[in-house]
């Protein structure tokens, strides 16, 4: 059976769907602060062939919590997503980070020596890799996080590091680019509030009532004015964890991986394809830079296409529209 902290969120909820299609036994643990009982009840509904999907309600923060699921099930590895993740409230309220991203781990951590559970796949970020000094950025590119947030995952890195050489932990950690879309069948998307990404940010603001999109900052040094990403599918990253789950299963050693695309592209051209998936002209507010944006991030992927055997497909209009069926979804 395999334990995903933050199952009910964004990207632990599409993570438990290919959990189960490929035939996994799983088991949530969340605290639901930020994700949704209603993703929990979803996910418990499509539960297959005498497949186990469980839920239990619990912080990381709490030892206790996190421990008990080890002793009431049988764990065999473990997906890694519980934490917060908005950059800009890390950089304002670093100790809620902390706290929550690595002692919350660290808890997780000591919950899976003491049960002699040593494989997890751990959910981070470009972020760890700061303000880029080379793009597409690679695995060897300099890992200098600029925010809190990025900071948590990267000490968490480095704490999987330090378990591996003491406690033979063997780790995955999946350097996420930006993440986009939503499950192609509508049963769970991008469900944050407040939101802050692009995509549903754009979307949201074709709803009646909804606020004018924000495009922050049209002066970067870029093809056009405004922040370049690599906006990487949820569920080719979701297939990215299964892939990497059996890695470990096979016997593989710790390691770290890229999930992008290697394509960049510009905040104007997302709001485009939006307009051209929603079929509306969509109302814009140009706004000064939003703090802490470096001008392009673009991943190189090579490293997990050839040891993990991971392959991208969905492009980002592939995205946009699961991402905006479930928007039609949250705002009927
Ligand atoms: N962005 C924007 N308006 C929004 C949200 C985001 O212009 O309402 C821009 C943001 O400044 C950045 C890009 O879109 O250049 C991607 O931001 P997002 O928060 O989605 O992801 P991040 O790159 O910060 O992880």
């Amino acid at each position: 059976m395999i334990l995903v902290t933050g199952g009910a969120g964004y990207i632990g909820s599409h993570n438990v769907i290919a959990l189960i299609e490929s035939g996994y036994d799983v088991v949530i643990f969340d605290n639901l602060e930020l994700g949704h009982l209603e993703t929990v009840e979803t996910l418990k509904s499509i539960q297959t062939k005498g497949k186990v999907v469980d839920f239990i309600k619990g912080d990381l923060q709490n030892f206790e919590d996190i421990n008990s699921v080890f002793k009431t099930h049988k764990i065999d590895a473990v997906i890694h997503f519980a934490a917060y993740s908005q950059v800009g409230e890390s950089v304002k309220n670093p100790q809620k980070y902390y706290f929550n991203n690595v002692y919350g781990t660290l808890n997780l951590l000591r919950a899976m020596l003491e049960n002699n559970v040593k494989k997890i796949v751990f959910s981070s970020t470009a972020a760890t890799y700061g303000e880029p000094v080379y793009v597409p950025i690679d695995e060897k590119h300099p890992q200098n996080p600029i925010n809190t947030y990025g900071k948590t995952k990267l000490m968490i890195e480095s704490i999987l590091d330090d378990y591996d050489k003491a406690y033979g932990l063997k780790s995955v950690r999946l350097r996420y680019f930006n993440v986009a879309g939503a499950d192609s069948l509508n049963r769970v998307g991008e469900w944050h509030e407040p939101e802050t990404h692009l995509i549903p940010n754009v979307l949201k603001s074709t709803f009646g009532g909804g606020k004018k999109f924000q495009m922050f900052g049209t002066d970067y040094d870029t093809k056009d004015g405004t922040c370049v990403r690599d906006y990487i599918n949820i569920e080719d990253l979701a297939k990215a964890h299964i892939l990497a789950l059996g890695y470990l299963e096979q016997g593989g050693e710790t390691n770290y991986f890229n999930l992008g695309t290697t394509e960049g592209n510009s905040v104007k051209e997302v709001f485009s394809t939006c307009e051209e998936v929603t079929e509306r002209e969509i109302p814009v507010d140009v706004m000064a830079r939003r703090e802490g944006d470096p001008a392009t991030l673009i991943a190189q992927n090579t490293k997990a296409k050839e040891i993990l055997g991971w392959i991208p497909e969905k492009s980002l209009k592939d995205s946009i529209k699961t991402a905006y069926a479930w928007e039609c979804k949250l705002n009927k």
